[in-house]
């Protein structure tokens, strides 16, 4: 049982936000990075899919640049066997979810993996896109937003998560792509040893090949503005209560 698992390296805001020239994209100095929280639940489930299976590998790709090879090294330490970077270089279009998308379907059509596991979505970009897209891209049976994956004979049966809590339970043809949703598992800690054994490990690294115009382009990002009518009520609930029939009073007359 091979998998193969898409991980993000992704920026999380400080406190205070400052943008670069461009005004489309922080800038870095106010960033700190790591390995995407629904990519941790990710390798976390290709690591026990493969204990189930008894045999495979789980490999992980990445298309970032150098610095992405430390959430790669985090799901090598916690036990994956190993990891492809596509670096952008200075790839000028941005890295939309279609470009991705083609990179890491450019690695897949090279190297046969029976599951293929994404993130819902990349807590940076919002997207919730890449996964699906890159199974279409790569003409396979794809299962999004799912809670629960149990392996048949080349099938898995997965539960997707719907609106208001329902489940949908449904079986997948194997090789198949699922993104997968946080609370699926509890995403191991990797030891120390296994964190330095990580450190030694190649990551292989390949030349992005944009192959196509992206589908996305960032015009301006910028803080909207705090809502004008918004009216504080104040902390003492007494008067808290008192404003608001006060506010609903005038509505209803
Ligand atoms: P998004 O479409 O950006 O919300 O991301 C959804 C999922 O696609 C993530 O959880 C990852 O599994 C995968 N993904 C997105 N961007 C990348 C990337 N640069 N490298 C590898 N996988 C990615």
């Amino acid at each position: 049982m091979d998998i193969a698992v898409c991980v993000k390296h992704v920026a999380t805001l400080g406190d205070e936000v400052e943008w670069d020239d461009s005004h489309t994209e922080v800038d870095p100095a106010f960033l700190e990075w790591s390995l995407n929280e629904w990519d941790a639940y990710a390798v976390e489930e290709a690591l026990r899919m493969r204990e189930t299976a008894g045999d495979g590998e789980v490999f992980l790709l990445s298309v970032g640049d150098d610095e992405a090879d430390e959430s790669l090294r985090r799901g090598l330490a916690m036990g994956a066997d190993r990891a492809v970077r596509v670096d952008p270089g200075d790839h000028a279009g941005g890295l939309d979810p279609l470009t991705v998308a083609r990179a890491l379907a450019g690695v897949l059509s090279e190297q046969r993996a029976d599951v293929i596991l994404a993130g819902v979505q990349s807590s940076d970009a919002v997207q919730a896109a890449t996964g699906t897209m890159l199974g279409q891209l790569l003409g396979l049976p794809t299962v999004a937003v799912v809670k629960k994956i149990e392996l048949g004979a080349g099938t898995a049966r997965v539960h997707r998560e719907l609106e208001g809590g329902l489940i949908d339970v449904m079986d997948v043809d194997l090789p198949a792509l699922i993104t997968v949703q946080t609370g699926i598992n509890e995403p191991r800690y990797a030891n120390l040893r296994a964190i330095k054994q990580a450190r030694e490990k190649e990551i292989a690294v390949r030349d992005l090949d944009a192959g196509g115009d992206g589908c996305l382009r960032v015009t301006s990002m910028f803080v909207p503005p705090a809502g004008e009518t918004a009216e504080p009520l104040g902390d003492n609930p007494a008067d808290v209560a008192r404003r608001i029939i006060e506010i609903v009073g005038a509505q209803l007359s």
